[in-house]
């Protein structure tokens, strides 16, 4: 067992997991740097280490600094949350050979995941369905003007380092490829360091489902579920459902079974999300989050599983504690995401909280690190807070979600609020019809 563990991370993911760690026995350790000094996460742990200047690259992506707090506070393990270093093969091969657990899947298949090009070749040879597309990197103008009149237009050009829904360029006619690719290039390398593209049949109407996997790193694996993302804004999720509104039983268990066989057969080590488009009944394949997803709680509320717990013990080297035929979905779950943001352009909008009131009652929980007088800095993302509700059905679930809303009080910034209270309106929304790019429309007649 871990005696404590150390949380590379800050906001409402580090409470997430500090409380995982405390439920079961784990002491825990915070790192933060200057600007987060008064920050929930370093009054919640057990212990804190400061670790830098407010900029990310100095504090929470610094290796040096994050394996040095290890080695002063004696923690055995990092849980890395998302973002920041969750997902950095070099940082998990670093722990690996410092003999620090990584809780999360091992240095190779992050590393195998975290290059689009590389994850798609695996999972087709694993039997996923994936987005026709070049097969591989796209080198120049020319193969790009080639590959893609072979797939046919539209197509979207992607970055194969490619994340948060930075480095894509939709091509609509042949006439806009050759730009399409050399924004994408430059965009990839700016982003990313890395300007390897490729290009896919771009999908005009479809939903995006995700399968929940999980796996014990010796060949078991369960799935839990799916969740649909499509509520999107540059293709960054802002709303968050479990189980999928057009998703029955049988398709759940059909497109979940492939996803835990696949992760299986790699002997894939904890928490992971195989993302899909789908659309006309088909699931197309478009890339896997190798950690925990800002998402998580809707598929936790549905099958009452902790999934923080979980990571903790399969790093631990303990069994997972769930068969699959343990999962049984109950009921349904919506997550709202809640950032300090200013409308219609959703600007950032750091500054001081004066006053929180956060909802309660049945089938609510809300993750924030947010406290009356904290100020919100302004150097890191602006998510401060996910709701999440949980129904005996749907609309049990979204008039919860309505209820909670209206009890909820951020004053003192500008949050994303009042965007949910119009959404929750709408009737495609009421009804669960809504697509990718459904949102974006709405922005552009609504605000
Ligand atoms: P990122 O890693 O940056 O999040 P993804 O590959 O997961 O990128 O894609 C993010 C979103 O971009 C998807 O949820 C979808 O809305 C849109 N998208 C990606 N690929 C396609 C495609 N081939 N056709 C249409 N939309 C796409």
């Amino acid at each position: 067992m871990f005696d404590k563990i150390l949380i590379a991370n800050r906001g409402e993911i580090a409470l997430r997991v500090i409380r995982a760690a405390r439920e079961m026995g784990v002491r825990t350790v915070a790192v933060h740097s200057t600007a987060d000094a008064d920050a929930m996460h370093v009054r919640m742990a057990d212990e804190s280490v400061c670790i830098g200047p407010p900029s990310s690259t100095d504090s929470y992506l610094s290796v040096p600094a994050i394996i040095a707090a290890c080695e002063i506070t004696g923690a055995q393990a990092i849980h890395p949350g998302y973002g920041f270093l969750s997902e950095n093969a070099a940082f998990v091969q670093i722990l690996e050979d410092h003999g620090i657990t990584f809780i999360g899947p091992t240095a190779e298949h992050i590393r195998i995941m975290g290059d689009k090009i590389t994850a798609k070749e695996t999972m087709r040879n694993l039997g996923v369905p994936c987005v026709p597309g070049s097969d591989g990197g796209v080198p120049d103008a020319a193969t790009a003007r080639r590959v893609a009149g072979e797939i046919g237009y539209p197509v979207i050009v992607k970055a194969t380092a490619g994340g948060g829904g930075r480095g894509m360029k939709l091509a609509k006619s042949e006439a806009e490829i050759e730009r399409a690719f050399q924004t994408a290039r430059t965009e990839a390398k700016a982003a990313f360091g890395n300007d390897e593209v490729y290009i896919e049949k771009y999908l005009g109407a479809p939903r995006h489902i995700e399968i929940q996997v999980f796996g014990d790193g010796k060949g078991g694996a369960v799935h839990l579920g799916e969740r649909d993302c499509s509520l999107q804004r540059r293709h960054q999720k802002v709303f968050e459902e479990a189980p999928g509104p057009t998703i029955d039983a049988e398709t759940r268990a059909r497109i979940g079974k492939v996803c835990a066989d696949a992760v299986a057969s790699i002997n894939y080590a904890g928490a992971g999300t195989i993302e899909f488009l789908y659309e006309n009944g088909e699931f197309y394949f478009i890339e896997m989050n190798t950690r925990l997803q800002v998402e998580h709680p809707v598929t936790e509320a549905i099958f009452g599983v902790d999934l923080v717990r979980e990571q903790i013990r399969v790093a631990e080297g303990l069994p997972m504690s769930f068969t699959q035929d343990d999962l049984v979905v109950n009921g349904h779950a919506i997550e709202i995401r809640i950032n300090a943001e200013k409308l219609p352009n959703f600007s950032p909008c750091p500054g001081k909280i004066t006053q929180y009131h956060v909802p309660g009652g049945l089938g609510v929980r809300m993750d924030s690190a947010l406290y009356d007088g904290y100020s919100i800095p302004p150097y890191y993302d602006s998510l401060i807070g996910k709701l999440i509700v949980h129904g005996r059905d749907r609309a049990e679930a979204l008039s919860r979600l309505q209820r909670a809303l209206g009890e909820l009080i951020v004053d003192g910034v500008d949050t994303t609020v009042p965007l949910f209270h119009a959404l929750l309106q709408e009737p495609d929304i009421i009804a669960g019809n809504y697509n990718i790019h459904w949102l974006e429309r709405w922005l552009e007649e609504n605000l």
